[in-house]
């Protein structure tokens, strides 16, 4: 059976560093809606040209645009035996879309990470990533770990984007958690622990998903 996975959560939730570190473990693609746009911004492809203040502003890119960019990515043939997906679906139509991607593969498992707000504005605050790569960086570091690249601030970590951004997550992106709640393979995991920490419920959370039910703590709610 595939591994399938969707992560839910707020900016600075963590999703991105725990989606990168569950696929490197189980061999699947991380498959971040987010690195796709800025790639493409960096190599100033017409998607790119599109993207870049849409996501300056902290606003969404069309779900037209990204569900095509997220069918595409999902048939190549590394995402056949499973995938982990960050940063989408991130409003209902794109989530009614992907279900309909997924309609002949096995179900998809859905983990929402859960962090208050005011602990996301002092982490978006202080995050730095690679302006080579796009790897997150660790408190204090200058160059990235994984390729020696310049360490930066995103564009769109400034405050004012950053509330903007929490703004959009609140309207158009939580109601998925309500869209996925009743799912057998719903799950929510408290990301506002040591990352360590937040793998390890992470991965007990989506063995119970996978087992179709069992309780863990921070399982389902
Ligand atoms: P992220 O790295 O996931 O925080 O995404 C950065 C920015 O890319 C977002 O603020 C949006 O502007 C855009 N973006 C990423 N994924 C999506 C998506 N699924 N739908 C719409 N916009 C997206």
């Amino acid at each position: 059976m595939s591994l399938n996975l969707i992560m839910l959560g707020p900016p600075g939730a963590g999703k991105g560093t725990q989606a990168e570190r569950f696929a490197r473990t189980r061999g699947i693609p991380k498959i971040s809606t987010g690195d796709i746009l800025r790639e493409a911004v960096h190599s100033h492809t017409p998607l790119g040209a599109r993207a870049k203040a849409v996501m300056d502003r902290g606003e969404l890119v069309s779900d037209d645009i990204m569900i095509g960019i997220v069918a595409e990515r999902l048939n190549r043939p590394d995402a056949r035996s499973g995938f982990v997906l960050d940063g989408f679906p991130r409003t209902v139509p794109q989530a009614v879309a992907l279900d309909g991607i997924m309609a002949v593969r096995d179900p998809l498992i859905v983990v929402d990470i859960v962090v208050p707000q005011a602990e996301l504005v002092r982490r978006l605050a202080s995050r730095m990533i690679c302006d080579d790569c796009g790897a997150n960086g660790a408190p204090g570091e200058i160059v990235c770990r994984r390729c020696g690249g310049k360490l930066v601030q995103r564009t769109d970590d400034n405050e004012a984007v950053v509330l903007e951004r929490l703004r959009v997550y609140n309207t158009s992106t939580k109601p998925l958690v309500d869209f996925y709640r009743a799912r057998p393979t719903f799950r929510s995991v408290n990301g506002a622990q040591p990352a360590e920490v937040v793998a390890s419920d992470l991965a007990a959370a989506i063995e119970a998903a996978r087992n179709g039910g069992g309780s863990v703590s921070g399982g389902r709610r």
